[in-house]
């Protein structure tokens, strides 16, 4: 049995695969019967194309019709007659192979048409498919897996989990990472059960071994015996049967046991997450992580583009409001084509909204097309990582020329757009009855609260234990956040995954938060805590939680109290 971090609850129950990079080195090297290597090239490709077509054919049926059209483009990409002419010249396939991509991706790369850079991408695919053939080498594609598959990777990063095949994944283990990082974050959203900051779970655990992932607990369980197995089983059925029985809260009002009224976000990262969002039962979109846009295309999404996004959701919310955090770039998430420099301390760096007031001309791109998108529904702003008044202040007055320049154009925005500030940072803590005069809300970032009042790094396992939001500095941190935001009449929430805490949703509640925002799957479980709570009974908790001394005191008085 392994122990690791408890990311993402639910158990699973399935086959090892484990998802290393395939090492494909290979030593240059002429040929002189060039017949026989372009027949050796040629067995690889029809291989490479037999795969590519098998995975096609399911995603056709498991994805859409659009991802099957581009893995069969592989196909003919991968045909191209250039791609064996060096050959005849005596290089040897591996060689001819890579030079030959290689000049065709950068001839992509070069091209202004943003549909051809995205060729570049496909090209580098084949390349590593075609040359894994001539090599002998697995590659673990994770888009297309058998059913059940308990997938194993040093680390789960956002551009692996846009193409997981999410129908046949039983559960998740990594090397790295903590229950706020974003792999634990999108594992979550997807409802997969998930295990990070397994040591060594990459040799430990091997192709085919019979696997038990206990999301829940954080324990992972190789080989199990059949006892073991059939306690699994009916634990799996236990959880199936309390989610289903979370049912009977949907479509309720969110309110406390003596009726206070509460609102449910969920916190998204693409426009297309909105609908699993409703799906879920959200009232609103606590928490928009716009940076994902960014990260998922080769260049600025421009204005228009941005637009375009922004808008689908606030149509698609039907008045509902959304929160939308204005470019959080820097720390863990990286934006290859800013070039950003290398920094000995990116947490504590040129980051998030310090980067945006940099670049203030980048920035109005996204400001303005916030503001017109705000003409399409309830729109909020949300400015990261503040640790002064200086900083609202000068976005503000950016928000302020864009509404001018935009009025000058004669486009629709929303003049009365209200701006927040994401409270994660001790410094906006500490002076938060100040910020509270300058905005229109607070929504509190625990992930990053914690860690930065903490000095513990979400990601770091080593320091696991005091990256917990129970410390009482945190709780007396989020305590001033929302009673400065309630003193100063306006609204706060929270988008930190705290927010979808159990244990601490009765203090929340004490505290005076308005607004919870969590990934969609948490949501009626949420709605259910809640219900079960008058605000006295909170106020008595948070009353006994605030004079303990130490995370465990907490934890164990707020483990004792649950419902
Ligand atoms: C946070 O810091 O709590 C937060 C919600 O933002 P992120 O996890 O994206 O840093
Ligand atoms: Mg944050």
């Amino acid at each position: 049995m392994y122990q690791g971090v408890n990311a993402s609850e639910g158990i699973g129950i399935g086959t090892v695969m484990v998802a290393v990079d395939p090492d494909l080195t290979f030593d240059p090297h002429e040929v002189s019967d060039t017949a026989a290597e372009k027949e050796r090239y040629q067995a690889a490709l029809a291989v490479f194309c037999e795969k590519t077509q098998a995975q096609a054919d399911h995603m056709k049926v498991a994805v859409g019709e659009a991802e099957a059209e581009i893995m069969a483009g592989h196909i003919m990409l991968a045909q191209d007659p250039g791609m064996t002419d060096a050959i005849a010249a005596g290089t040897c396939a591996e060689k001819a192979l890579v030079d030959t991509s290689t000049m065709f991706e950068n001839m992509f790369l070069s091209m202004d048409d943003e549909m051809f850079r995205l060729r570049a991408a496909d090209i580098a695919d084949i390349r590593t498919g075609i040359l894994a053939e001539l090599l002998g080498v697995e590659v673990v594609d994770l888009s297309v897996l058998p059913e059940n598959t308990v997938v194993v990777v040093h680390d789960l990063t956002p551009s692996m989990t846009a193409t997981i095949d999410k129908e046949h994944i039983a559960g998740i283990v990594t090397e790295t990472g903590g229950r706020t990082s974003h792999s634990a974050i999108i594992a979550r959203a997807l409802e997969i059960p998930a295990v990070l900051s397994v040591a060594n779970s990459c040799s430990a655990l091997t192709n085919g071994m019979p696997v038990i992932v206990d999301g829940g607990q954080g324990i992972v369980i190789a080989e199990p015996d059949d006892d073991v197995l059939a306690e699994y089983q009916t634990k799996a059925k236990e959880y199936a049967e309390n989610k289903a029985a979370l049912e009977a809260f949907r479509g309720k009002e969110t309110v406390t046991a003596d009726g206070i009224k509460k609102i449910l976000g969920c916190n998204i990262g693409s426009p297309d997450d909105v609908a699993n969002a409703l799906d879920h039962d959200a009232e609103a979109i606590g928490l928009f992580r716009s940076e994902f846009l960014f990260m998922d295309a080769t260049e600025l999404p421009s204005e228009e583009e941005q637009f375009q996004a922004y808008r689908k959701v606030a149509t698609a919310l039907k008045g509902a409001p959304v929160i939308i955090r204005t470019l959080d770039v820097g720390g863990d998430k990286a934006i290859p084509y800013l070039h950003m420099e290398p920094e000995e301390n990116p947490f504590m760096g040129f980051r998030a909204v310090r980067y945006c007031l940099e670049n203030p001309d980048q920035y109005k791109v996204q400001l303005r097309a916030l503001l017109r998108a705000g003409a399409f529904g309830d729109v909020k702003i949300m400015i990261p990582l503040v640790t002064c008044v200086e900083e609202v202040r000068a976005v503000k007055e950016l928000v302020e020329e864009c509404k001018k320049e935009l009025e000058c154009e004669g486009l629709k925005y929303d003049e009365n757009i209200e701006v927040g500030v994401m409270m994660e940072t001790p410094a906006a803590s500490l002076i938060a009855d100040k910020l509270a005069e300058e905005v229109d809300f607070f929504s509190i970032g625990t992930n990053d609260l914690t860690g930065y009042t903490m000095c513990a790094d979400r990601g770091n396992d080593h320091i696991s234990n005091l990256y917990q939001v129970y410390y009482p500095a945190v709780l007396r941190s989020i305590k001033n956040i929302i009673e400065s935001g309630v003193n100063a009449g306006i609204m706060v929430g929270m988008c930190g995954e705290a927010a979808a805490d159990p244990l601490l949703e009765p203090l929340l509640i004490s505290f005076g938060l308005e607004e919870f925002s969590m990934s969609a799957p948490s949501i009626l479980r949420a709605r259910k805590t809640i219900s079960q709570w008058t605000k006295a009974e909170c106020d008595e908790l948070a009353e006994k939680a605030l004079a303990c001394s130490t995370a465990a005191e907490v934890k164990e008085l707020l483990e004792a109290a649950a419902r």
